[in-house]
């Protein structure tokens, strides 16, 4: 860096530091100047030739005329710039040289002695404050010196007595060692002056870089609280502003697949579909790992939103990336700002109270802000407040929903069933708080807690009739969980193989290598894994051939829900052709009818569960409908 500025530039700037200590300041010069008007006036006044009378009153009439143009000069400074140092630099020379003369001149033996003391005292000691002024010029420093004493020296080789003499030696030796002390103090000075300047390079080169992501040029976090206040108040108040926040889907993915540089990559063209989308003013920004965020000015609300929707088309389209071929969305949260009262840390949680919404909408979404969303959202928070405390104030209970073999209608199964009985809020349905526990990963303390109380209950049961544990996909990424569902069956005293663990397919979208691992460590161990909900997500037989599966269960909506019909009768009676052929048990859901019953029967369905056989009951009635069954083992439920 100090070569690429080198000495020269970091010159000019002591020497203008110099200077502008002088011109800024003039009061250096005043003195000087009314120094120069007393004693040249004095030595006119007195003096005994003519020659000394005439460079007196030059030396006045310069130091006055000096004083005045600094006087002018230093109010007409910016304009004056060139003009203003011409005339400092010829009155200099004319002052230094006037002041030498007059001293070389007064020293004629027919002067008053203390005239000739005035003037030399006065043409070395300016001297040498001159040079010192002009450091960083040390030619300058030399020929100033050389002006003011060389009469002088002159003048005392000229009268030669050994005093006179001695002065004309001692005083060129005085002119040698004040350049050397000039030129010392312009070296620290100029030292001083580099490593000022170097420093504030740096700290400017890292604010910089502070403020911009390095992956993608893109503003930072830093960059974005920055530039937003700006674009804030620059924008028309009749405009509509907009935040969006981005997060990218199967980002991660790409990353742990195709490697970091892939990733990398991505997120750089993600970046630069954004900035070739967005208006010119916007301001974009990336943080996290594969979050973004976009602030625009637009005409209107419609603008705003086509502008969404053409930033989710163009980060739909395939990426190519040196040959591979990369396809990803992206989820997008919109907050369009209140220009009333802008507030832009209220405006980020509602982008991404909206990105929220839009995440668990599944892929490519995008959602504007709405209030209902904060209503979710603190309810949500008293939710979660409130479960921590609840597992440990036993407000929690675990449920069984028997599980009925379709020939022979006897018990083959239960099905553990989180309740909260809530003193304040009556029963609350898992659906409402499980998702709470899943964000909050509260779920891996509470699925535990309901494994070991579920195993509890069962191994109370006869040996044949085995548990159903539902199974959140949070459980499986934990670190440990495979062991937590061992454990908490160890406790119980349950042997593995009775467990069957349901699953839905949303665990495969994400981390296949630990899901694969985690069902493997359990498998190993005799647990047993059902699919759940199948026909409402994916659905992809991809699954069911890549992982263990025993039991496939075919969601409700089929059986008794919106789908039923007959296009449903036939999907069921696929899915249970294809489990009887590999050998696996199709459990068909919400079975509420006799009809129904008949009906998945008559598909091939070989267990079902629903209201019609019983809704989930606590332990003791469970332990209590098995004992019934056994006592009366003749009895078809299935026949109603
Ligand atoms: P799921 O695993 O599909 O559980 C079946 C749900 O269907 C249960 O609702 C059950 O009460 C209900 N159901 C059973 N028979 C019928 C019927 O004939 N008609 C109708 N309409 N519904 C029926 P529940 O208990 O409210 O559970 C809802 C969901 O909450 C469960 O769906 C499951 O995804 C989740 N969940 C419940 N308990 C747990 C748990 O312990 N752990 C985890 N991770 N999730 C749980
Ligand atoms: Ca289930
Ligand atoms: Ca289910």
């Amino acid at each position: 860096m100090s070569e690429k500025f080198g000495l020269g530039s970091d010159d000019t700037r002591v020497r203008r530091e110099f200077a502008s200590t002088l011109h800024t300041r003039p009061i250096a010069l005043y003195v000087g100047s009314a120094c120069g008007i007393l004693a040249g006036l004095t030595a006119y006044l007195h003096a005994a030739t003519p020659e000394l009378a005439i460079a007196s009153l030059l030396l006045a009439l310069i130091a006055f005329s000096r004083s005045v143009t600094t006087f002018g000069a230093a109010r007409l400074k910016k304009r004056a710039g060139n003009a203003m140092r011409a005339a400092y630099w010829t009155g200099a020379i004319a002052y230094a040289a006037n002041a030498g003369l007059a001293a070389g001149l007064s020293m004629h033996p027919a002067n008053d002695p203390q005239i000739t003391l005035l003037l030399v005292s006065f043409a070395l000691i300016f001297g040498a404050g001159m040079a010192l002024g002009n450091s960083g010029r040390p030619l300058v420093a030399l020929g100033q010196m050389a002006l003011t004493m060389l009469p002088v020296v002159i003048a005392a080789a000229i009268l030669g007595t050994p005093a006179m003499l001695a002065l004309a030696v001692i005083l060129p030796a005085m002119i040698v060692s004040l350049s050397f002390l000039a030129l010392r103090m312009y070296g620290v000075l100029a030292g001083q002056v580099r490593l000022a300047r170097e420093s504030s390079e740096i700290a400017e080169r890292m604010s910089t870089q502070a403020r911009t992501d390095s992956v993608t040029g893109l503003a930072s976090r830093i960059g974005f609280d920055v530039g937003a206040p700006e674009i804030l108040a620059a924008a028309d108040p009749q405009s509509t502003i907009a935040l969006f926040w981005l997060d990218l889907d199967r980002f991660k993915e790409v990353n742990d697949v195709m490697g970091h540089q892939t990733g990398d990559r991505v997120l750089e063209e993600v970046g630069e579909r954004l900035r070739n989308r967005a208006p010119e003013n916007a301001l974009i920004a990336r943080f996290g790992s594969d979050e973004f965020l976009l602030l625009a000015e637009l005409p209107s609300r419609r603008d705003v939103e086509q502008l969404a929707g053409r930033i989710s088309n163009d980060i739909a389209a395939p990426f190519r990336l040196s040959g591979a071929r990369v396809e990803i969305g992206t989820a997008i949260g919109v907050e369009i700002m209140d220009r009333t009262d802008p507030d832009l840390e209220r405006s980020l949680q509602n982008a991404g109270l909206a990105l929220y919404h839009a995440r668990t909408g599944g892929r490519n979404q995008l959602r504007f802000f709405d209030a209902m969303m904060t209503r979710d959202l603190v309810r949500k928070k008293e939710i979660e407040a409130e479960l921590r405390a609840a597992i440990q104030r036993d407000e929690l209970s675990v449920y069984f929903q028997p599980i009925i073999d379709l020939q022979t209608g006897r018990i083959r199964a239960f099905e553990a069933l989180v309740r909260w009985f809530h003193p304040e809020k009556g029963e609350l349905p898992p659906d409402e708080f499980i998702p709470v526990a899943e964000d909050t990963g509260l779920i891996i303390t509470l699925g535990n807690w309901i494994t070991r109380q579920a195993a509890r209950a069962c191994a109370a049961w006869p040996e044949h009739i085995r548990l159903a544990v539902n199974l959140s996909p949070a459980q499986i990424r934990a670190p440990g969980g495979a062991l937590g569902i061992l454990r908490a069956l160890e406790d119980a005293g349950l042997s593995p193989e009775r467990l069957e663990l349901e699953v839905t397919e949303s665990l495969f979208l994400e981390d296949d290598a630990q899901t694969a691992s985690f069902m493997d460590q359990l498998a190993r161990q005799g647990v047993q894994f059902a699919l759940d909900d199948f026909g409402t997500g994916y659905s992809s037989l991809h699954y069911i051939n890549k992982y263990p599966f025993r039991t496939i269960k075919v969601d409700r909506s089929f059986v008794s829900g919106a789908r039923m019909g007959r296009r449903s009768d036939a999907i069921i009676r696929a899915v249970a052709e294809m489990g009887a052929t590999l050998g696996m048990e199709t459990v068909a859901e919400g079975l509420e009818t006799v009809e129904q019953v008949e009906a998945v029967r008559e598909a091939g369905c070989t267990l079902g569960q629903g209201y019609h056989f019983s809704r989930a009951v606590p332990a003791h009635l469970a332990l209590l409908m098995l004992e019934e069954e056994m006592g009366a083992p003749h009895v078809r439920r299935a026949a109603g």
